[in-house]
Order: C-alpha cells, then sequence, then structure tokens
C-alpha cells in the first residue's frame, strides 16, 4: 500500500471510529469515552489536514503568494489544536463537577468498545508500521499510545463492574482531555509564535548582531530580522553600513556566511554608506518603524 493510500486509512478509521465514540459515549453515558472521541477526532484532522496541506505547501512561489505557500502546512495545526483544545476545555467543564455527583454508565458497553477500539489501534499501527517515512513512523507509535487511553477504559470498566465507584469514569476523562491539552497548547503556541513573526525557536538575535558587528568590513548594524516561514524554513533581512573602503560584494559574502550557519539561506541584505540620514531617523524613530521607512 503506497503512503498516501495509508494516511487516507488511518484518517477514514480515526473519523470513523470518533463517530462511533460520539454515539456510544452519549448512549452509556460514558465522559471517558466521549474524550476518546475528542482526542480520536483531532488524530483524524491532523492527519487529514497533513496529508492534504503537505502537498500544498510545496507548490512554488508565484504571483498571488510571492513567499509561496510553506505556511498553508502551518493551518492544519492551527485548525486541530484549536478543536482540541475547545473539545477538552469542555470536557473539563463537564466532568470536574461530576467528579462529586457522578452518574452511572454502562460499563459492558464500555468494555466491548474498549476491545473494539484497540482491535482497530493494532491492526492500523500493524498496517502503517510497514511504512518508512518518518510521518508513518511517528503514526504508528501514536496509534499504541490511543492503546494505553482505552486500557485505561477497559480497566475502569471492569472495576464498575464490582463496584459503584461511577466517579471513575469523568476521572479519567479529565485525565484524557489534560492529556489532550497537554500537546495541543504547546503546538498552538508554537504554531501561533510563527504567524504571529517571532524570531524562530533556537536563534539568538543577541548573539547574531554581535557576530555581524564584529566583522572587520562591518561599521554599523542597524537592524535585524528573523522570522520563520514555517518552523523549519528561516528567512532574515539586515540593514548595516560597512566600513570605508570595503567591498560590498566581499562584505555581504561574510554577513551571508554568518547567517548560514544558524540555518538561515534567505538573507536580505541593504547596505547603507550614508551616516548622518540614519543618526538622524534612529533618533526620532523606534528601531521597529525604522525597518518600513527604509524598505518601502
Ligand atoms: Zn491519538
Amino acid at each position: 500500500m503506497s503512503s498516501s493510500k495509508k494516511m487516507m486509512l488511518a484518517f477514514f478509521l480515526n473519523l470513523g471510529f470518533a463517530l462511533i465514540e460520539g454515539v456510544f459515549g452519549f448512549l452509556f453515558n460514558s465522559s471517558a469515552v466521549l474524550a476518546d472521541a475528542v482526542h480520536d477526532l483531532g488524530d483524524a484532522l491532523a492527519i487529514g489536514t497533513a496529508a492534504f496541506l503537505e502537498r500544498f505547501s510545496h507548490k512554488k512561489a508565484d504571483l498571488r503568494y510571492s513567499l509561496g505557500y510553506k505556511r498553508f502546512s502551518l493551518l492544519g495545526a492551527m485548525v486541530t489544536s484549536a478543536i482540541l483544545i475547545s473539545g477538552s476545555s469542555l470536557i473539563l467543564v463537564e466532568n470536574i463537577p461530576k467528579l462529586w455527583a457522578p452518574e452511572p454508565v454502562n460499563h459492558r458497553g464500555m468494555l466491548l468498545l474498549g476491545i473494539l477500539a484497540i482491535l482497530i489501534n493494532l491492526t492500523a499501527s500493524f498496517i502503517i508500521r510497514k511504512g518508512q517515512t518518518r510521518n508513518e513512523a511517528i503514526l504508528s507509535l501514536h496509534f499504541l499510545e490511543d492503546i494505553l487511553g482505552w486500557l485505561a477504559v477497559i480497566l475502569v470498566s471492569i472495576l464498575l463492574e464490582f463496584t459503584d465507584w461511577y466517579f471513575l469514569d469523568p476521572l479519567l476523562s479529565l485525565i484524557i482531555a489534560g492529556f489532550i491539552l497537554s500537546k495541543a497548547l504547546p503546538q498552538a503556541y508554537s504554531t501561533l509564535k510563527i504567524f504571529l513573526e517571532a524570531v524562530p525557536e533556537g536563534i539568538d538575535l543577541h548573539q547574531l548582531r554581535q557576530q555581524v558587528s564584529q566583522l572587520e568590513t562591518v561599521e554599523q548594524v542597524y537592524q535585524i530580522n528573523v522570522w520563520t516561514m514555517d518552523g523549519l524554513n528561516h528567512y532574515a533581512s539586515i540593514h548595516i553600513r560597512p566600513k570605508a573602503d570595503v567591498q560590498e560584494a566581499f562584505c555581504k559574502k561574510a554577513i551571508r556566511q554568518i547567517f548560514e550557519n544558524q540555518s538561515i539561506y534567505q538573507v536580505t541584505i541593504e547596505i547603507d554608506w550614508s551616516e548622518a540620514e540614519h543618526l538622524a531617523h534612529d533618533k526620532e524613530r523606534p528601531q521597529s518603524a525604522n525597518h518600513s521607512h527604509h524598505h518601502h
């Protein structure tokens, strides 16, 4: 089976099963099953949007999107984490009060659904494990991880066979929701930072500025901007004044090298020879406003 067909299968398995869980979660009155439904819906969306938007993000830049389509690959992550965060927040709000006022659940139904879920996850994991790509490896591991959640559902349903500790069901739903949030919140945060043009993780702007300032060819650094397209492809623009009698090409080459050492390969360098103009601007404008002035 080809990689994309396997992803399709994983997508439909998760989506179909999320719907089944949603219906039976209500029928069995089980919050834990509903929490797993949210989780599997998130999985389906993550797989579906990754498969679709990844391909789209490799499109070459054109007249409409001159920077290319790389950020489209982030859209899926944004939508998926938004749904996961709202879904699990809903579970938290619904089920914290339920801890003190638990309702009976259909634990035999939960047991059967749990067994079915484990069979489906094992099958999916097995089909995908035969693949080679990184995505497939992550996905295969993920399905095994999901089995742990279902083992907990089965454990709760067995305990409820012998006791009436119905608080275990909302408690498990809270644990599952917490687990979802612990993954979705950092994911949402790092994606949001990319959209907000934050300096990419792992890049030390202060250090970069120092390295450029210390070049023999550079007199002064006016402005450095570093941003990332998708967390992997970083861009930079820098505005400097070289020392007198320095060749522009020579100066630029040294600067490019510094950025390339940090895996920043798309660098726009503006060279400015006149001193007086900038000294005047730097006094009257904050640095961020300075940038747009020089480029437009
Ligand atoms: Zn999952």
